[in-house]
């Protein structure tokens, strides 16, 4: 590829939408009325809402114009990578919105919803073979309500022993949501460091784990994109003394296919299906996060649960232990379809799904360890963590190099996470990108280390060829301008 990316094509400027257009302008005829006119109660109307007089081309050549101003995924590389919005294959949203899906109703009779109740059905069966964790609720939506279905569940567990217990251990390389959950299921988070290397050491977790911790929440591979080599022992340090042990899987797109969780020793873990099954993320929902236990476990999960009696597929209620309900309905079945679709269409190739992802970023991690610091140099799995500490020489920050980044036609990675490195760029390609576009962000990076070398006052004022230049952030929060 010689072309490089670049930002200097033709972005139109826009107006406002009431700067365009005149007024009695419209963009509908309607049909003749056959009533005689009535005014309006003015006194009701007031003088009506303010909208602007516009013809159909006005609104579309508007909000096309608006739509080239974006970056997304569809458009050059995201390196935020599979936790925000990693490239979605187009048959999945395809899938989703075929009528007999789109068009169901949760208060449809379970006669009428075989189709549906068999694909959450399976979906829950796939998901237990892929994690090794056999029994599955598809009802939360989001990672961090898995997280909390799963807080329950450890609560209702030690509740069902007859020894209800105060607090629960987490790393200090997991992810925020992990304690926020286990706070807001009532337990008391306590922190535990990580060695030296970026892991968990199983003697820390020894040392705090005692006959009041409920049980560990680990997030692996970790936020620094580490795998957490010592789980199995953590995990029977845990059990040992009637602990249970959380996985965070979040990140299952680095281990999907290669590693069975359950013989990690995790009893209990959630998936986030928009992020590795296949649902555009990056605006913020709505997403699905199912939780994924062992068969010890099951009879904890939430209700309903889909089951199958001979040929039939019904919903069940009956389960006395269970922690109850967490989502109106089912959840959000369209994001189960589009993981339903992600994995058949895949098949065995999952598994290379992740390796293809934590090969492109090794990849990117050994080619640009020279020109950046690396804090934890060893293999990583789907992300990599570099930092600013080079370029911080020359007064140039991890913003300045994000910014740059826009320059060259890419979006910035995740800046400034995990929060245990300072001034952390975290790299994330996915499976995804092609070794040519990996190089022309490798080069781009490059490009931007020596910059910082010879030109930080460049950096400083980077970006320059996006349609809006550096913000000032303290002002964007603190007095936000809501009116373009
Ligand atoms: C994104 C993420 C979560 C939270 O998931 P949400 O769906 O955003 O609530 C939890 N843990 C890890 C490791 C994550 O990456």
């Amino acid at each position: 590829m010689k072309e490089k990316m670049g930002t200097t094509g033709l972005i139109f400027n826009e107006p406002l939408l009431w700067e365009k257009g005149s007024p009695g302008r419209t963009g509908i005829s309607l049909p003749r009325r056959d009533v005689d006119e009535a005014p309006l109660d003015k006194a009701l109307t007031g003088d009506g809402p303010d909208f602007p007089d516009l013809s159909e081309l006005d609104v579309v050549r508007h909000f096309t114009k608006l739509s080239q101003w974006n970056f997304g995924v569809d458009s050059g590389m995201y390196p935020l990578g599979s936790c925000t919005m990693k490239y979605n294959p187009k048959t999945n949203e395809r899938q989703a919105s075929l009528p007999g899906f789109a068009g169901a109703h949760p208060l449809l009779p379970e006669r009428l919803s075989q189709g549906l109740l068999a694909l959450m059905h399976d979906l829950a069966a796939y998901l237990g073979e892929i994690t090794g964790l056999p029994a599955v609720t598809l009802q939360p939506s989001a990672g961090s309500q898995g997280e909390l279905t799963g807080m329950l569940i450890f609560s209702a567990y030690h509740k069902h022993t007859g020894k209800p217990r105060s607090k629960v251990l987490i790393p200090d390389t997991a992810h925020g949501t992990n304690p926020a959950s286990a706070a807001l299921c009532g337990f008391k988070p306590v922190a535990v460091k990580s060695g030296p290397d970026g892991i968990l050491v199983p003697e820390a977790v020894a040392a705090l784990m005692d006959d009041d911790t409920a049980g560990i929440m680990i997030t692996n591979p970790n936020t620094l994109g580490l795998f957490e080599s010592n789980i199995r022992q953590v995990a029977d340090i845990v059990h040992g003394k009637g602990g249970l042990v959380y996985g965070d899987g979040a990140n299952m797109n680095a281990i999907m296919g290669v590693v069975n969780v359950g013989d990690l020793g995790v009893d209990v873990l959630h998936l986030n299906l928009h992020k590795t099954f296949s649902t555009p993320h990056g605006g913020g929902g709505p997403g699905a996060g199912p939780v994924c236990v062992t068969p010890a476990l099951a009879p904890f999960l939430p209700v309903p649960r889909v089951v199958k009696d001979g040929e039939v597929f019904r919903l069940d209620e009956n389960y006395p232990l269970s922690v109850g309900k967490l989502h109106a309905f089912y959840g959000n079945v369209g994001i189960l379809i589009r993981a339903y679709s992600y994995i058949l269409s895949l098949g065995k190739c999952l598994k290379q799904v992740s390796q293809y992802a934590v090969l492109n970023a090794n990849y990117i991690k050994q080619r640009l360890k020279g020109d950046y610091h690396l804090p934890f140099d060893r293999p990583c799995m789907h992300e990599c963590v570099f930092t600013d500490k080079f370029q911080q020489e020359h007064h140039v920050a991890t913003l300045d190099i994000a910014k740059r980044l826009m320059d060259h036609g890419f979006h910035p990675p995740t800046i400034y996470f995990p929060l245990v490195v300072s001034g952390a760029i975290m790299i994330e390609p996915t499976e995804s990108e092609s070794k040519e576009t990996l190089d022309q962000f490798i080069d781009a990076m490059q490009q931007i280390a020596r910059e910082a070398k010879a030109c930080p006052d460049c950096l400083h004022e980077s970006p320059q060829f996006p349609k809006v230049r550096r913000l000032d952030e303290t002002l964007a929060a603190r007095s936000p301008c809501l009116k373009g």
